[in-house]
């Protein structure tokens, strides 16, 4: 079975990450060696990666992306990446509703 390892740069720092992705009789196993994978959190590194974003790509294996966009695509794992994707943007929408409103009730008491 096809194993994936890709190599990142971290963004605020000069450490790299490794990532590996290989298909598992219960879905993907997709590792990462960051601090936030380490303690069973997404991380944004492997989001980045399953989204195609090259940017912190330290290592050259572009084409392995493509494979493994074809092997989360029409997962649970991708159903979960576009429902938190959802939800996010929901997040930001709201939270210029609620600044709005303060500005709002702001201007509302200077009578
Ligand atoms: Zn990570």
């Amino acid at each position: 079975m096809a194993r994936y390892r890709f190599k990142v740069r971290s963004s605020s720092s000069f450490d790299t990450y490794q990532l590996e992705a290989y298909q598992t009789a219960a879905g993907i196993r997709f590792s990462c060696t960051c601090q936030a994978a380490g303690n069973d959190q997404h991380c944004k590194h492997r989001l980045a990666l399953i989204a195609g974003d090259v940017t912190q790509l330290e290592s050259r294996n572009v084409d392995d992306l493509k494979a493994l966009s074809a092997l989360v695509t029409g997962t649970a794992l991708a159903a979960s990446i576009a429902a938190l994707a959802q939800l996010e943007d929901e997040a930001t929408k709201i939270k210029a509703r609620i600044n709005g409103e303060k500005k709002n009730i702001a201007r509302l008491m200077m009578g």
